[in-house]
């Protein structure tokens, strides 16, 4: 299982950002083409962050729909399991979203209201 790996990272990424303030939230980003299972990975952190400035960090997923650049027109459009192009039928296309595997924000407790950080990783 590879979410523990991915976890582990998530887990080392916000401790490092957040400094030792305790966290709020997590917000994290997955494209529908990864192969990352929210539950999992919700188990795995509940594990590890046990008696840290984590522990009570809420985790939100946010899942972002495959989209594909059609071979033919060049266009966008989301797939459905046909893979054809809605706007002229050709089949398939280059994959521009849905792979994504970031943590989008983290917010932290802190003096200063409304402390958002905003960072990529992958
Ligand atoms: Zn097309």
């Amino acid at each position: 299982m590879h979410e523990l790996a991915v976890t582990e990272e998530i887990i080392k990424t916000v401790l490092e950002a957040s400094g030792g303030r305790k966290v709020k939230t997590i917000e994290i980003v997955i494209g529908d083409l990864s192969s990352f299972i929210d539950e999992s990975i919700r188990f795995y952190f509940g594990l590890l962050t046990k008696e840290t400035s984590l522990e009570e960090a809420d985790l939100l997923f946010k899942r972002i729909p495959v989209k594909l650049r059609c071979y033919n027109c060049q266009k966008e459009f989301k797939p459905d399991e046909t893979l054809l192009c809605p706007y002229c039928n050709n089949l398939g296309g280059d994959i521009i979203q849905g792979r994504e595997f970031y943590i989008e924000s983290i917010e932290v407790e802190d003096e200063d209201r409304d402390n958002k950080e905003h960072f990529r990783c992958q």
